[in-house]
């Protein structure tokens, strides 16, 4: 038998448990768009259009995303670019990935 203690805590904790798993799906569908991971790296045809891109992007919580860094990535083939990211209001870190192969030609 549940106290009504025992009772709010299940609930905080289910709630506590949606939103982790909310914002996990949200995450997961943000790495699928095009430059969330080296497989489905944006095509760029300028380093301008990184910075726009990253302007452009907002986090699943609806914050701004800003630059921490970048560094390359890819293989001989791609020349890819990958750009650390930090969200303005819940500070989440991820990554975007540009293809720049373009920007070199
Ligand atoms: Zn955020």
């Amino acid at each position: 038998m549940f106290s009504a203690l025992g009772l709010a805590l299940i609930v905080a904790l289910s709630f506590a448990g949606w939103r982790l798993a909310r914002r996990r799906l949200l995450a997961r569908k943000l790495r699928m768009l095009p430059g969330g991971s080296a497989d489905t790296a944006k095509k760029v045809g300028g380093f301008k259009e990184i910075d726009a891109e990253i302007e452009r992007r907002r986090c699943h919580c609806g914050g701004r995303m800003k630059s921490l860094g970048e560094g390359t990535a890819g293989d001989q083939d791609r020349r890819v670019r990958v750009v650390r990211v930090e969200c303005d209001s819940c500070e989440e870190q991820g990554y975007l990935y540009f293809d720049v192969t373009a920007a070199y030609h």
